[in-house]
This record gives structure tokens, C-alpha cells and sequence, in this order.
């Protein structure tokens, strides 16, 4: 009997034959989850239990599942699951719901582990948008063409929509239950199922991205629009790490639909690139990098989350860009990747906030958060915790970045252009106080000597650092 594990619920994790589910409520009470990821969860896990040979069970813990006839299971994504695989002396195979095996990622990594050489190692090797030995319209990167703002009055896009079930009812129902009782304590809004669940469900899911998304993915990927959340994203980072839809039967989706005229190079390789790329990248630089990264700590970022960001809190934050990332986590458990990397975890990282509470909020927060992909996203992109060895220089931007990418600056108290003041905009002021707090850390990087130049010609650099040290509200 096959030992399935929670993110393993499509069709290419199925060894044929008897399975066992474990469905472990008990994960929800040792941390504070978002409800609607909770919900998602449980979802996923009793839609696949549907399969008459499926056999789901209950468990107080992972630690409960005893080996009894399990006999075989896939390799699991995160270091706890595999030693509990192990533990039961399962015959595993190897992982599935990647683009690449380790052994591909150890002759693709390329020096110094640059994503670039190993995404164009991936087009070669996957034989993704290649026409022959070069890639399609000549071009490995389209980027210049793509991070453009959201054009007045918004894209209109309608997103993917689920018909909630009887087994969303039960869902809600045992959730509520578990809330009263007090055995599990949540974060964020409770409300409708948003993301895909199930294998029926993810296709549809898919499908609408192709036919509504992706042609516009690409231009708008980096844009923030105050009234439209989701925009050209795929939301299919959550099927896909419930392991429901194979990421290469997406990309061959993306690639056909580009082919057949319906998509633009531009948006068809920014996508791929995030797939093939990005998501294959962090995956095997959670196991490259081993466990102790995750306490990775280079700049001693010490400050506790404050608790409206922990709680998803919006309405207590002035600023309006993180306030508006926040609510839209509090709503849907999702915010794309500008809002997490750009807002989000720079406002972290300017803070000086502990880069591992960052990257536990972030797993437990986000719909789509698991073990595997959080340490390098978190750790190494967003907080440069690792001293550089995923980022070649810290993520972090003022007023101005968001104010070109976003139309938030507009309806704010604060102003982007100004630092030092009642309307000095934090993240602007903000930006400035980080480089001076990390001065010496960062100074002997030559990917920052432009902006070092930038920070001794500050005349007003001290009332800043006063300012921005003393700053109690964001
Ligand atoms: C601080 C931070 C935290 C993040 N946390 C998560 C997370 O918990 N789970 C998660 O899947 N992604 C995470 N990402 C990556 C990315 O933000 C999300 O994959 C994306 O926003 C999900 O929405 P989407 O499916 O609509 O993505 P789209 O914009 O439609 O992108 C397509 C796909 O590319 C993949 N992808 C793109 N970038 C990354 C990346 N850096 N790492 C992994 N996959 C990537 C995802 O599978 C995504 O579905 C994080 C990024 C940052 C900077
Ligand atoms: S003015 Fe500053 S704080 Fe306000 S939305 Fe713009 S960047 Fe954010």
C-alpha cells in the first residue's frame, strides 16, 4: 500500500494499487494558520479520499501513521516528512512534481548557482520554447518588455472562480469546530474557497489562466491595481504544490497556447521562466542549503513581527501599499509576488525583522506556503539573511519603485518623494535607514556602490536615522 502524502494528490503521484491518506488535524493547533488555507488543505486531502481506493484516516499526528501494510511511497518535499518516510522503511521513489531530478539540478546548476544559468540549462534540457539549439524569437529574457504599470481604470480580467461543494460545507463545519473547542487558533478571514482543490478543479483553473491571463501575463506580472487582486497571475501555485496539476504539463500548456498564436513571447517566457526557473530553482536550494539556513541571520534582524502584521491586521497600518498586501492576505491567504518580495518583505527587511518569524508567517499565512519553498524565497531573496548566497544584493526599494509599479501612492498619507517629515513616506525613509543600519555589512559589495554613493550625499541623513528610529507608526 502507497503512503500519499498531502501534497501528492494528482494523478502523476499514483503508483497504481491501494493508498492510504493520513488526514492530521492536529498540524492546526501547533500553529496559526490562515483559515482559508486550512481549508484548502482539508479540501484537497477529502476530494482525493473520494477514490474508492483511497483509504483516509485520521491521525493525531504524523507520528501516529505506524508502517502496518504500507509498503511504498513517493519522495516527500520537506526534510520531517522524508524522516518519517524513512522511519517506516517505505520503498520510496523519487520526488515527482518538479521539472528536474536532483541529479538534472547538480549538472544544470551552473557556478555560483545563478537562477539564470539554470533556467536556460532547464529550456535545453526540458526542450522548452527551443527551436533547435536556440531559443524562440531569439531571446532567452524578455523582461524589458514586461514590468509595465496597470493602465488607468484596471485590466478587467475576470479570475478563476470555484463552486464551492458538500465537502466545503464539512470542511467549514469541522474548522468552526475546532475554533470554538479551542484546539486550533486561526489568522486571517474566513470565506469562499479560492483556489483550486481538486484535480477536476485545477484543470479548469489552468484552462481559465490560458484562455484569460496569459496573453497579458507577462507586461503586468510586477504591477499592483488597488481594486483588482489576483490581475494576470495564474493562481496555480497552489494546485501545483498540492502536487494536482504537474508543472510541466503546465509549461507544455503555456508553450502550446504561445505556438498556436494565442500568448506572446513575452508572456509565455516570463511564465515558463517562473516555473521551469524559479520553482525548480528553490526546490532543490532548500536541499543544496540543508536546515540550519533557515536560522540564517547575516544582517542580526532581531525585532518580533509587530502583531497587526503577524494578524494580518490592515486596517492598523497607514501605509497604504502594506496595508493593502496585508488585506488582500487577510482575504484571500494569497498576495503575488511583487506584494510578498517588493512590499511585504521589504517593509520586513527594513525593519529589521527576524528572518526566521518572517519565514514561518509566510508559511503559515499564504495559501500556497510550504516547508520547501519558503526557506530560500524568504531567507535568501527577500531578507538576505544568507549574506548573499542566493541574492547578489538585498531586495529592498523606496516610495518610488511602488509608486511606479502600484497605483497606491496616489490615496496614501504619506508622500514617495518625501523622507524626512510628517508625510515622509516609510518605505522611502525606510529604504535610506536600512542602508545606513547596515552600513558596514553591505558596504564591500560593488552591486552597491552606486547606491552607497547615493547615501553619503544625504544632507539630511541624521534627522532621518532619528526619524526612522523613533518611527512607531507605519
Ligand atoms: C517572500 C516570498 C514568499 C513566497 N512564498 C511562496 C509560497 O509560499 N509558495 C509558492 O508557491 N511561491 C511563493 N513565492 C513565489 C511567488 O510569489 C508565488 O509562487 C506566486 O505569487 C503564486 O501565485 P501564482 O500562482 O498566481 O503565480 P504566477 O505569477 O502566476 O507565477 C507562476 C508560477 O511560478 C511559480 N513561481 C514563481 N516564482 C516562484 C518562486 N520564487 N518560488 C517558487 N515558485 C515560484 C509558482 O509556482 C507560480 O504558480 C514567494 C515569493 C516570495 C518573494
Ligand atoms: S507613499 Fe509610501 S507608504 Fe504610501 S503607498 Fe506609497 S510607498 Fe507605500
Amino acid at each position: 500500500m502507497q503512503l500519499l502524502f498531502a501534497d501528492q494528490l494528482g494523478p502523476h503521484f499514483d503508483l497504481g494499487g491501494d493508498i492510504l491518506l493520513p488526514e492530521v488535524k492536529s498540524q492546526f493547533s501547533k500553529r496559526s494558520y490562515h483559515r482559508q488555507k486550512a481549508h484548502l488543505i482539508l479540501y484537497a486531502i477529502r476530494a482525493r479520499g473520494r477514490d474508492p481506493r483511497v483509504k483516509l484516516v485520521e491521525f493525531d499526528s504524523y507520528r501516529a501513521v505506524d508502517a502496518g501494510s504500507l509498503t511504498k511511497a513517493i519522495s516527500p518535499t520537506s526534510r520531517p516528512m522524508l524522516a518519517l518516510a524513512k522511519s517506516l522503511d517505505l520503498d520510496l521513489s523519487e520526488p515527482r512534481g518538479f521539472c528536474s531530478s536532483r541529479d538534472q539540478w547538480l549538472a544544470n546548476k551552473g557556478k555560483g548557482l545563478l537562477l539564470e544559468t539554470f533556467y536556460r540549462n532547464q529550456r535545453r534540457s526540458l526542450g522548452v520554447l527551443m527551436e533547435g539549439s536556440e531559443p524562440c524569437e531569439g531571446q532567452w529574457n524578455f523582461d524589458h518588455d514586461n514590468r509595465k504599470p496597470v493602465p488607468k481604470g484596471g485590466l478587467g480580467i475576470k479570475h478563476f472562480e470555484i463552486v464551492e461543494n458538500e465537502i466545503d460545507a464539512q470542511v467549514r463545519k469541522d474548522l468552526d469546530q475546532l475554533e470554538a473547542s479551542g484546539q486550533a487558533h486561526f489568522i486571517g478571514e474566513d470565506g469562499p474557497r479560492k483556489f483550486a482543490g481538486d484535480r477536476n478543479e485545477a484543470l479548469k483553473a489552468l484552462e481559465h489562466f490560458i484562455e484569460h491571463q496569459l496573453p497579458v501575463f507577462g507586461p503586468y506580472e510586477d504591477a499592483v491595481y488597488d481594486s483588482e487582486w489576483v490581475l494576470a497571475h495564474s493562481m496555480l501555485s497552489a494546485p501545483m504544490n498540492l502536487g494536482l496539476l504537474d508543472p510541466m504539463e503546465v509549461v507544455r500548456r503555456v508553450e502550446d497556447a504561445y505556438r498556436a498564436g494565442h500568448a506572446p513571447i513575452q508572456s509565455a517566457e516570463g511564465f515558463i521562466r517562473q516555473v521551469i526557473g524559479w520553482r525548480d530553482y528553490v526546490w532543490h536550494l532548500y536541499w543544496e542549503f540543508g536546515e540550519d539556513y533557515e536560522g540564517s541571520n547575516y544582517l542580526e534582524a532581531n525585532l518580533p513581527l509587530p502583531g497587526w502584521f503577524a494578524k494580518l491586521q490592515a486596517s492598523q497600518v497607514e501605509s497604504r501599499c502594506v496595508s493593502h498586501s496585508l488585506e488582500s492576505v487577510s482575504k484571500n491567504a494569497w498576495a503575488h509576488h511583487i506584494q510578498r518580495l517588493m512590499i511585504l518583505g521589504n517593509f520586513a527587511l527594513q525593519r529589521g525583522l527576524n528572518p526566521r518569524a518572517l519565514n514561518d508567517w509566510f508559511i503559515d499565512a499564504f495559501v500556497d506556503g510550504t516547508p520547501w519553498v519558503m526557506p530560500a524565497n524568504v531567507i535568501g531573496m527577500s531578507q538576505y539573511a544568507d549574506g548573499g548566497r542566493m541574492s547578489t544584493k538585498p531586495y529592498t526599494a523606496g516610495g518610488s519603485y511602488i509608486n511606479k509599479m502600484t497605483n497606491l501612492c496616489g490615496g496614501c498619507k504619506f508622500d514617495p518623494k518625501v523622507r524626512v517629515g510628517p508625510n515622509a513616506c516609510p518605505m522611502t525613509a525606510g529604504y535610506w535607514n536600512f542602508l545606513d543600519a547596515n552600513e558596514s555589512k553591505l558596504r564591500g559589495n560593488p552591486r552597491m556602490n552606486q547606491v552607497f554613493a547615493g547615501l553619503s550625499k544625504l544632507t539630511d541623513r541624521t534627522e532621518l536615522v532619528i526619524q526612522e528610529r523613533a518611527r512607531k507608526k507605519f
